[in-house]
């Protein structure tokens, strides 16, 4: 008999991260990738300049302003924000397709973005915030990181307390300071999501039929 896990028909789940810049976002989001099947990352538009060996439609795709306000004017954005100077935005597209496909959809988004999503797909996402150890393994990270100037690691570090600030607005929170540790709790966090009752839409046929041959 094939299991019935196997034929469960699931919504898939919006994982959203946020931090201040240098917390750790990227790296969390790379390792639980790593062995993820059923996890995509959502790419987002950006009219940011790449960093060293970013890579267009694999990191973000890169656009100019007028392409960028043209995606945001005929809606093909599901949230937008601007940040640090530039503009950010979330193609709505490829995350509903995924989703009704039960696949899972990872975002890299700030506050204002995880704000908007939770406004337009209330019931598909869970938000988590991730902290650092401390202002200084903060600093740390953002200089050891080393793709960007000076002047732009001050403006990240000065902008990190109004990120932190909306730290209370997630349902999850957690302390980046030993990697393996807070990649097995978002592990969890997403494992748990994925059970949730109402992502599981076979479940009202599936404890029917249990009941009936009760
Ligand atoms: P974000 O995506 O939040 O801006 P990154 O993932 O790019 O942050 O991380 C910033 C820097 O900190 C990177 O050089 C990364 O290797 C390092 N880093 C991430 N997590 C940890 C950790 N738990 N301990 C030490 N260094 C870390
Ligand atoms: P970075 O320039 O370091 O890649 O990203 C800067 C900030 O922009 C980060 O806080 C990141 O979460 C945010 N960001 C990246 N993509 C999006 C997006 O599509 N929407 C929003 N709202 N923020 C984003």
């Amino acid at each position: 008999m094939s299991s019935p896990e196997k034929n469960m028909k699931r919504r898939g789940v919006m994982l959203i991260l946020s931090s201040p810049s240098g917390a750790g976002k990227s790296t969390l989001a790379e390792g639980l990738l790593k062995g993820e099947t059923e996890l995509s990352m959502s790419v987002s538009v950006t009219t940011r300049q790449p960093r060293e060996g970013e890579r267009h439609g694999v990191d973000y795709y890169f656009v100019d302003k007028d392409e960028f306000l043209r995606m945001q004017k005929a809606g093909e954005l599901l949230e937008w924000a601007e940040v640090f100077g530039n503009f950010y935005g979330t193609p709505h597209e490829p995350v509903e397709r995924a989703l009704a496909s039960g696949q899972d959809i990872l975002f890299d988004v700030d506050w204002q973005g995880a704000a908007q999503l939770l406004k337009n797909c209330t019931d598909d996402l869970c938000r988590v915030f991730i902290l650092p150890p401390s202002a200084e393994a903060l600093e740390q990270r953002l200089k050891g990181r080393g793709k960007d100037k000076p002047e732009v690691v001050a403006h990240r570090m000065a902008q990190a307390s109004r990120e932190i600030s909306h730290w209370n607005e997630y349902d999850h929170v957690i302390i980046n300071d030993d990697l393996e540790l807070a990649l097995s709790q978002l592990r969890a966090i997403l494992s748990a999501e994925r059970t949730r009752r109402e992502r599981n839409l076979s479940l009202p046929l599936f404890v029917n039929e249990l009941l009936s041959r009760l």
